[in-house]
């Protein structure tokens, strides 16, 4: 077998950090749901974060917009360490937009006032500014005949599209997707995906949790699987996918693959 080049080859620049964790560790209790995480994501990067159930994926993702907190080790957002309350933390939730797997919109706002209301409290934009910006972005993510429906009257990939144009109506520096497709029906899924692909080819950084294994291999400049609160490997994906080096690894493929 060929020696498969890893982690370094795969690894961005550190002076391009647009998100950096350094030796992040966090626990639940007596369980060390992240063990030395060292995980630098450079501007324009798109990595695919996948693993088994459990590995600590979501934990990883809920960390870097500090919806959970860390035990040790540092995070920073562009050179910036994540902020620990009041206004800062609501700007930093604004710059790391995140996309969740149950779409999150709140039920008793429109689709319109789900995308403006945070561009009006968070961003400061005059109401007729930020249903500007939404309407672009709703026409942008396919659901601009949607805008003065509710959630519930949405299907589930309307309703994640929404999510995607809530968040990025913010002008986020990072876009985290955990598991986003997950909750889909089959016929659902591409239409999320593909607009999470057009985000990768205009430049967008992401961070997606997916076992979408097609768009992995077309849209991220890196995989990182995790397992037990690890990293245990990373790389570009055809390296990934042709040739992974662990045994977890393996495991893991030959079970989705
Ligand atoms: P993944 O997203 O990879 O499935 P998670 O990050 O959700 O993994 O969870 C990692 C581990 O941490 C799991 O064992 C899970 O049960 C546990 N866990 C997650 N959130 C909490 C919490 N709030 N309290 C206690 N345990 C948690
Ligand atoms: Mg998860």
């Amino acid at each position: 077998m060929t020696e498969v080049s890893v982690t370094k080859d795969a690894t961005p620049p550190a002076g391009d950090a647009l998100v950096a964790l350094s030796q992040v560790n966090k626990h639940f209790g007596s369980l060390h749901v992240l063990q030395d995480i060292d995980l630098t994501i450079a501007r324009g990067e798109v990595v695919v974060v996948i693993g088994p159930s459990g590995s600590g994926k979501s934990t990883l993702c809920r960390t870097i917009n500090r919806l959970e907190t860390i035990d040790s080790g540092a995070i920073s957002i562009d050179g910036k360490p994540l902020p620990q309350e009041g206004k800062e933390l609501a700007k930093l939730r604004a710059d790391v937009g995140m996309v969740f797997q149950s779409f999150n919109l709140f039920a008793h706002k429109t689709v319109l006032e789900n995308v403006t209301l945070g561009q009006i409290k968070v961003r400061k934009v005059s109401k007729s500014q930020a249903e500007e910006k939404a309407r672009t972005l709703l026409d942008r993510v396919g659901v601009g005949a949607q805008a003065d429906k509710y959630p519930a009257q949405l299907s589930g990939g309307q309703q994640q599209r929404v999510a995607i144009a809530r968040a990025l109506a913010m002008d986020p520096k990072v876009m985290l997707f955990d598991e986003p497709t997950s909750a889909l029906d089959p016929e659902m899924i591409n239409e999320v995906l593909e607009v999470m692909q057009q985000l990768a080819r205009d430049g967008m950084t992401m961070v997606v949790v997916t076992h979408e294994m097609g768009f992995a291999r077309s849209a991220a400049n890196r995989v990182v699987f995790m397992a037990d609160g690890r990293i245990v490997e990373e790389a570009v994906p055809d390296q990934f996918f042709s040739n992974p080096r662990s045994d977890r690894a393996k495991d893991f493929l030959s079970k989705i693959l």
